[in-house]
């Protein structure tokens, strides 16, 4: 299935520069920034600069920097957080049945506190 891109997503804006961020990290092919409605005490995105939809879309089509600049600034901001000791949790939405609601590739990093299991029920 070919991927679109939509370069107006609030993500590409931001790499645009068109709307500010809280930045944590930036590297040559990665942005990490506090996402604006933390669900834990800490609550990063981090995102690659090109125009990826999803995780799976990155991976099949990003360049061998690109994938190794973005699994490095991940490693990064958990340094930068402190949050190897006390555990965290990535996650990263995709689609329709991943209930993604930005489609610019993010992987949100989330600490601080006790985050439960991994789904829901429902
Ligand atoms: P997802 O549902 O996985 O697509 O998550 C999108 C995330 O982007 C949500 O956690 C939002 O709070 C976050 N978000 C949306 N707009 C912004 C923004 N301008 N700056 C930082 N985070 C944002």
């Amino acid at each position: 299935m070919p991927y679109t891109y939509d370069d107006q997503n609030i993500f590409a804006k931001i790499l645009r520069g068109e709307i500010p961020n809280d930045t944590v990290l930036e590297t040559e092919h990665s942005l990490a920034f506090n996402d604006i409605q933390p669900q834990a005490p800490v609550h990063v995105l981090v995102i690659p600069k090109g125009p990826y939809v999803s995780y799976d879309h990155f991976a099949q089509n990003a360049s061998d920097a690109e994938i190794a600049d973005y699994t490095r600034a991940i490693g990064e901001v958990c340094k930068l957080k402190g949050i190897e000791d006390g555990g965290f949790r990535m996650i990263s939405n995709a689609g329709e049945n991943g209930v993604q609601e930005v489609p610019h590739l993010h992987v949100h990093i989330l600490a601080g506190r006790p985050l439960g299991r991994m789904l829901d029920k429902a």
